[in-house]
């Protein structure tokens, strides 16, 4: 199994140390299920593993956008850390789930004057703000209300996560972010620094998603306290926050690696806080922003199939009752899942098949060339695993299919955390 949350008891697909086939039957189908215990488990390695290499002042942000509920920004609360919040829904929800909004940071390359006037409302602690334009919106909101907002600045240090190599461009290039090889985070260094409304607490990268390779998070940070100590000795500016983004990959299939985040942040930490003493800087308050390694394993998908077709000499599908419109990522970049039949785990899997969804659209599938039993049928189970991040989040209402509910395990017992959908709730916005 995949992750330690999974179990096979007797051939019965078991998460969470709950019967997988009890839940649909409890809860219908299709069906979101995330291990609270997981999603808490993940949140202290990063908060635990930051206080003791860092110190007392690192702080995780949990990056929302991976999964958001209120119960979601509940945990969150309750386990210490900060969020990231991209919108004003996400805003909305952390507010009306008693997230104290001084720890929320609001990201977005483009927030809307409208945005940033909200987001103030409710009292968000920082703005990450992405280049000079929103530097000044930022300004001007603050004055018109005589207070001062704290930010970070976002900057693209240059590096490709993925191919293991400084680049001078690449990742420059990016809608991202205001480049620091451009001379422009400088600039805009020096413009936030020259506004009277704004406290500039700090700086921001984010190198990507799904990182495996080590040393990314190294060389960001490399980059970064460059920065830092060139800022110090031309400006006269010490940066009391760095914040290194997310993306710690997690794993999708078995041929994804394990990665060891306490021991990354333990080893970052180390060479962080050497680097800072060969640059003659503070090491500033870190923070790191993972949102897929927090809640992805703690999450799968449920669903019963429906028709098992078997095309002679050509291909074979099973369809299943959701599809793009609950888990849209084979569909938008081809993403890999590890998809079980939750109640024959014991049988051997030899029907190779494409699992797909009941929308009307032939990219509508959930994961190609699957190795399912032969005796796969209706009405059997099908588990999709480690989906907690980026589905619910992503999924929409196309072909007006009801968005599924999220049933939360807490210590072996389901709770439903956000309801089903209703045909109702399709129409509540139609005049
Ligand atoms: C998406 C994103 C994250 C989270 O990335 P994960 O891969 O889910 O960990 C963090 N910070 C920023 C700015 C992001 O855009």
């Amino acid at each position: 199994m995949i992750a330690t949350n999974l179990e096979n008891r007797n051939g019965k697909l078991f998460f969470a140390r709950t019967d997988t086939a009890e839940l649909i039957r409890a809860f219908g189908s299709p069906l979101y299920v995330m291990d609270e215990g997981r999603i808490r488990a993940n949140m202290r390695i990063y908060r635990d593993s930051m206080a003791a290499g860092f110190g007392g002042g690192a702080m995780p942000l949990y990056a929302s956008k991976a999964l958001s509920f209120k119960r979601i920004y509940e945990i969150a609360r309750e386990e210490g850390i900060g969020i990231d919040v991209v919108s004003q829904g996400e805003i909305h929800t952390a507010e009306r789930a008693g997230f104290p909004m001084e720890k929320a940071y609001f990201h977005s390359n483009n927030k809307t004057d409208e945005d940033i006037a909200y987001a103030m409302d409710k009292g968000v602690g920082y703005f990450v703000a992405d280049c000079g334009e929103e530097v000044d919106a930022v300004e001007k909101e603050a004055a018109r209300r005589g207070m001062r907002q704290k930010i970070l600045l976002r900057l693209t240090p240059g590096i490709d996560p993925h191919t293991y190599e400084a680049v001078s461009t690449g990742k420059v290039d990016s809608k991202f972010g205001s480049a620091i090889e451009t001379g422009q985070a400088e600039a805009i260094t020096e413009k936030a620094l020259g506004c009277p409304h704004i406290e500039l607490a700090g700086f921001h990268c984010h190198v990507g998603s799904q990182v495996f390779v080590s040393d990314v998070y190294m060389r960001a940070a490399r980059v970064m306290l460059t920065f830092i100590k060139n800022m110090k000795d031309r400006h006269g500016y010490a940066a009391s926050e760095l914040d290194l983004g997310g993306g710690y990959g997690v794993r999708y299939t078995e041929a994804d690696p394990v990665i060891d985040i306490a021991k990354q942040i333990g080893s970052l930490s180390a060479f962080m806080k050497e680097l800072c003493g060969e640059l003659g800087i503070a090491l500033p308050s870190v923070r790191l922003e993972p949102g897929r390694s927090i809640v992805a394993d703690a999450g799968l998908t449920l669903y019963r199939v429906g028709s098992v077709k078997r095309i002679p000499g050509y291909k074979n599908y099973v369809s299943v009752d959701g599809g793009m419109t609950d888990n849209p990522r084979y569909a938008l970049y081809r993403s890999r899942y590890t998809v079980l039949a939750a109640e024959k785990l014991d049988e051997k899997e030899t029907f190779v098949c494409s699992v797909v969804g009941r929308c009307c659209e032939s990219g509508d599938i959930i994961q190609e060339n699957v190795s399912l039993p032969a005796s796969i049928a209706r009405n059997d189970i099908l588990a999709v695993l480690t989906t907690g991040a980026y589905n619910y989040a992503m999924a929409s209402n196309y072909n007006r299919i009801c968005r599924l509910p999220v049933v939360m395990i807490k210590d072996g017992s389901p709770y439903v955390a956000v309801r089903r959908e209703t045909p109702d709730d399709l129409i509540r916005n139609d005049l």
